[in-house]
Formats: C-alpha cells, structure tokens, sequence
C-alpha cells in the first residue's frame, strides 16, 4: 500500500511498532502533494520543511518511546487556523503575506499530541462561501471530478483528505463549511458543539456560530481527531469548561433501542436532488436495520434558517473585519493622500466582492434604523430554531438530514447568484444557529459518481453519540472506503 493512502488509525500503528517512520510518511505525502496538486489544487501553503522537522523530532519521541496520540501523523489546516511562522491568509487578498506570531490553541494542541503540519489548504475567502471558488488565491476541484467544485468553505481541507494529500484535516464551519465539503468530497466531517473546540487563533468570521472541527478519512479518525483539540481554553471566552471524554471509547457501542429523529420539514425541501434522498432514505434503513428505531420529528422553523443565518452572519462579520483597516498588520494601499482614503483603498483592493458583499449587508442590519427590522428579527427567529431543535430531542437522540441538497454542482454553476449558492447550506446551517454538534458521513454515490453524505445532528456536547451512530453506519457500508481515480 501507499503510504500516503493510509489513514490516521492504521498509520499510528504502523509508526508505534516501527514499521514505517513518521519522515517516510511525511515525505510520501509531500510527494503525493507534488503528484496531483496541479489538478485539485488543495494547499495555499505546503510546508515541507516545518513538516519534515516536526516528522523527525516524532520519530525521536518513537524511538524513545515517548509516543502521544497522534505523534508522527501529517495533518493539513485550514488557512485561516494561525500557525506561528506559517502564512495564515484567509485566502484573501489583505492577508495575502501574513505569518501569525501565535500558534492557535489547537495547533498547540495537535503539536502537543505530536501531529506534523504539512500546510495550510485552500478556503473561501474568509470561510465566506460554499464552493471554495470565492478564494483570492486559487481555485480547487473536486478530486472525485475536476470539473466540480469541492464544496465550501474547508473546500481545500476535504479535497486534500480525499486525494490522500494529507491523512487527515481542520476545518472550520460557521454555517456548514466542515460538513458540506466533507459530503461533496466522500469523506467524514464533524462541527462539534459550541464551545466544545477553543476558537483561540481562529480568524473569525461569525464569532457566534465558529467551531474548529476535523475532516478525516473515516469515523475513527474523527474521533482520534477530537480527543486531541477538544475541551476547555481559558483563552477562549466562549470555550465551556467542561472535561472532554475519550471519544474512540464508546464507538462500537450498537444501536439498539436507539431512536433516530427524522424532519419531515427537510426532505421534503424544495431543490432536494432524488438521489440525495434515496441515499439518505437508504442510510436510514441501514440504521434500521442495526437496531435502531425511526422516530418522525418536526423542526417548523427550518424554512427560516436560511434567511436568519445570512443576517447574523454577515452583521457579526462587518464587525469583525473592521479590524482589517491597513493599519496593524495585513495589506495597505500606501499611495493614498489621507487615513480615510488609505483605509478605503485598501479594504476595496483587500476585500474580494463576496466578503464586500457581507461587509455591506451586514453593517446595514446592523445599523440604528433597521437593527430591530433585520438582526432582531433574525435573532428571534435562532431562538425559535433553538427551541424546535429542543423539542426534537425529546423524543429522539439523533437527528438525521442530508447535508447538501444536491451533489457537488459544476465550478461556475452559481457564481454569479449569491442567493442559489446561500441555499446550498439549507440542512447544516440550523445546527450553528442552535449550537449543536453535527457530522457528515459518506452515505452513497449519485449516477455520475459523485459522493453523498448523511448528516446526523445531536445534543448540546453529544458528540460522543454523533460518533458512535456514524461508526456504525460506516462498519455497515463501504462508501468510505472507495476513493476518487487520478485523473478524474
Ligand atoms: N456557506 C456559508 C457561508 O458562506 C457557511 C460558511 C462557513 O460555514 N464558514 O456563510
């Protein structure tokens, strides 16, 4: 087998009894990198060197045997995940030549469990979008066909994971950024709750609704991913103090008995695509079929998600990009006469038209005389979605969904109409606005060979049920295991 085709459960193996080093394993993904990035483009930032010196310092730790759990394992970040001495860029313009002087607390993190850091993948600008196509820097395709987008916004973190360019990812997901590439790319991508991940040295987007998350190649990773970043971070206000549970413990735990929520609101969703829906109608049974009992749920106020979420999201980026006025750090126009004309110039060169876009629409919700009219409506309405989701979760432990209406549409297809590509995120954008966890799993192939995911959302810091429901969805199907052909 390629070293690089290996995913992170059986590589630790390989690297604990010696069998392979975490150099060779680092360099065969370096090389899979070098082979196939010219096509998926994935990476803004490969970074060999750093990655070949954290891969030997693992294979002293092994050699002492000092092993952590992840030591020795390649791993890609989204870039907009500081990594001190890194280029952090947010795939934008205005950050273009950025190196943060901090690690994240994640990355922290991931080195103290002895992960290496390959690089920094590709994104919507500012995790601004859908398709990974609103990127200032590149474009990325789908590695299951080049002529599809990836999905969006960790769009270069889930091609990377399912073109065996990394063993696995971070992600991040305001609205469905982790769970919807995962689902355009055949591959595993959990939002945990909350608070649940520190959002300390995440660029932030929607403070509100931002979680960390990770991208794997199968369930098992997820969860060795999530035992390493999880748990509480004094630098991050947000961050619930609370002990994070060994999430490998409890995932071959079965179903029986177990009541799976399903919303009638969802399927039957406008523009739903009839091979999503058998797919996620196939899953169900499946679950059925292990033990577990279908349970009809209603979330009524699902119709409004959409529409909430592109109000609270914008308005709390408007704010949050302020700070990007050419002064501090990031671009500046230098050529200009005054502060004002300075900061203007710079925002319109640094900005690319999507986040511009945002910019304008979230600072007029946020502004005195519509406030009430748009962000007070729309934050009304999360409480409603809060509450339906509560409700569900009385009668059922898991609530299943797909996690895109439709598979991974053409590079092009809804670029030039905002609304269409914003309704791409109609199944995941609800579990931000509650604050739940939510993971996507590869439950299926559409005629034209492009990969399906189910969605299984759950309770507030139940992450550890998400896991174990999708583990055994997997250990009952194959989906996971087929991969992409080069060249698509
Ligand atoms: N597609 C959504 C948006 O553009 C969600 C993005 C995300 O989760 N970062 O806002």
């Amino acid at each position: 087998m390629n070293l690089h085709e290996l995913n992170i459960g059986e590589a630790l193996k390989l690297l604990k009894k010696k069998a392979i080093s975490s150099v060779e394993l680092t360099r065969a993904v370096l090389d899979r990198i070098d082979d196939v990035e010219e096509k998926v483009g994935a990476y803004i930032t490969v970074a060999t060197e750093s990655a070949l010196d954290q891969a030997k310092l693992a294979d002293k730790a092994i050699s002492e045997g000092n092993v952590s759990p992840l030591t020795g394992i390649p791993l890609a970040i989204k870039d907009l995940i500081c990594t001190k001495g890194v280029k952090t860029t947010c795939a934008s313009r205005i950050l273009e030549n950025f190196i943060p002087p901090y690690d994240a607390t994640v990355i922290k993190k991931l080195k103290q469990a002895g992960a290496v850091v390959i690089g920094k993948t590709n994104m919507d600008e500012f995790a601004m979008g859908s398709s990974t196509e609103n990127s200032a820097i590149k474009r990325t395709r789908n590695p299951w066909n080049l002529t599809r987008i990836p999905g969006g916004s960790s769009g270069g973190s889930a091609a990377a994971v399912a073109a065996d360019m990394c063993l696995g990812a971070l992600g991040s997901d305001t609205g469905g950024s982790i769970r919807q590439p995962a689902s355009h790319c055949g591959v595993v991508g959990m939002k945990p709750t909350y608070g649940r991940v520190s959002r300390f040295g995440l660029v932030a987007f929607a403070s509100s609704l931002d979680q960390i998350g990770p991208l794997t190649k199968n369930v098992g990773d997820s969860a060795l991913l999530m035992n390493a970043i999880a748990g509480y971070d004094a630098s991050d206000s947000t961050s619930v103090p609370m002990d994070r549970p060994d999430y490998t413990s409890s995932l071959d735990d079965g179903l029986k008995g177990f009541r799976i929520g399903i919303p009638g609101e969802y399927n039957a969703t406008e523009g739903l695509h009839p091979e999503v829906l058998a797919a996620v109608e196939n899953a169900i049974k499946t679950l059925e079929d292990m033990g577990a009992q279908r349970v009809e749920v209603s979330l009524p106020h699902t119709q409004y998600a959409v529409a909430a979420y592109y109000v609270i999201a914008p308005a709390e980026a408007s704010s949050n990009l302020a700070r990007y006025d050419g002064v501090k750090y990031g671009l500046r126009d230098k050529n200009q006469n005054s502060l004002m004309e300075m900061y203007k110039s710079t925002r319109s060169k640094g900005f690319g038209p999507e986040v511009q876009r945002r910019i304008i629409i979230g600072t007029y919700a946020l502004s005195a005389g519509y406030y009430d009219a748009y962000c007070g409506k729309a934050s009304q309405v999360r409480t409603l979605i809060i509450e339906d989701f509560k409700k569900a979760f009385e009668t059922c432990d898991v609530i299943l969904s797909p996690v895109a209406p439709t598979p991974a549409f053409r590079i092009g297809e809804k670029t030039d109409d905002p609304l269409t590509m914003y309704l791409s995120d109609i199944f995941t954008l609800s579990a931000n606005l509650a604050g739940i966890p939510g993971i996507a799993v590869p439950c299926g192939f559409s005629s034209e060979g492009l990969p399906i995911g189910l969605q299984i959302m759950g309770k507030h810091f139940d992450e550890e049920t998400l896991l174990k429901v999708a583990f055994n969805f997997e250990q009952a199907t194959d989906f996971h295991k087929k991969k992409p052909m080069f060249p698509g």
